[in-house]
């Protein structure tokens, strides 16, 4: 069984069919990412699985469980975080308060404070900061903050939304370093990223996104080498 399976998935906004009868699935321990052109509804797709959009059609599965319908705090319970398009950090509440915000489903408080000491050994830089304003943080800094955020939750399944945007490429590996070992400690990632050669290098499987519809999936090895991707994704 998949950890998460979206079946013949469909949203709309108004008249614009943003994702059309997209099926695709996760497994446990996987990275997955993915890609497409600007507007072709990758973020709309991660949306409907953590549930701030409504579908029109199809069903989300979640370790087997039914979450087509549930809340937003009920998905964050269940094991789903997201970490947002343009990392969405309150800027002008402190790195502290921002994790404790991620936390706000959890009723554990004295294991919330050791998880917040872990986020601060592994993001060592938030450590530093954690009583400085989230706006005057760097967009590499706001970016681990985001992703920090989000594991504030404890969260099975990891949804990142263009984690490398706006980032200078040495930043962007660090990014994509910190992926990489969320992962090998347990956390499974699905990732929607611009950078499609790098986010393919670091992944497991590919999908791709044209106008709402999945045009390609297979083995991001594979994929990172199709004449098809290299040409509209890669600059082939
Ligand atoms: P980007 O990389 O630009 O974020 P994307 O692949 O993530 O693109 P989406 O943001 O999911 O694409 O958008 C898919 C389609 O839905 C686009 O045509 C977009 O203009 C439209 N859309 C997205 N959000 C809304 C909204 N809140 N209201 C109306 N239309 C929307």
């Amino acid at each position: 069984m998949a950890l998460l399976e979206v079946e013949n998935l469909s949203v709309n906004y108004g008249a614009i069919q943003a994702v059309r009868n997209l099926t695709l699935s996760v497994q446990e321990g996987e990275i997955v990412t993915l890609i497409g052109a600007n507007g072709a509804g990758k973020t709309t797709t991660l949306r409907a699985v953590s549930r701030m959009v409504r579908p029109r059609e199809g069903r989300i599965l979640f370790a087997g469980r039914d979450i087509t319908r549930a809340t937003p705090d009920e998905v964050v319970r269940l094991g789903i975080a997201q970490s947002p398009e343009g990392r969405q950090v309150l800027a002008r509440q402190s790195v502290q308060d921002n994790l404790e915000l991620g936390a706000y489903t959890r009723r554990d408080a004295v294991e919330v404070r050791a998880d917040m000491a872990r986020m601060y050994e592994r993001f060592p830089r938030l450590g530093e900061r954690r009583n400085q304003l989230a706006g005057t943080l760097s967009g590499g800094e706001q970016q681990m903050l985001a992703i920090a955020r989000a594991l504030m939750s404890r969260p099975r399944l990891l949804l990142l939304d263009e984690p490398s945007l706006g980032l200078a490429p040495i930043i962007v590996r660090e990014i994509f370093d910190i992926i990489g070992e969320l992962n090998r400690s347990g956390t499974t990632i699905l990732l929607v990223e611009q950078n499609a050669r790098l986010a393919m290098q670091r992944s497991d499987r590919t999908y791709v996104l044209e106008a709402g519809q999945l045009t390609l999936e297979g083995d991001s090895a594979r994929l990172v080498n199709d004449e098809r991707v290299l040409h509209a994704y890669l600059g082939g």
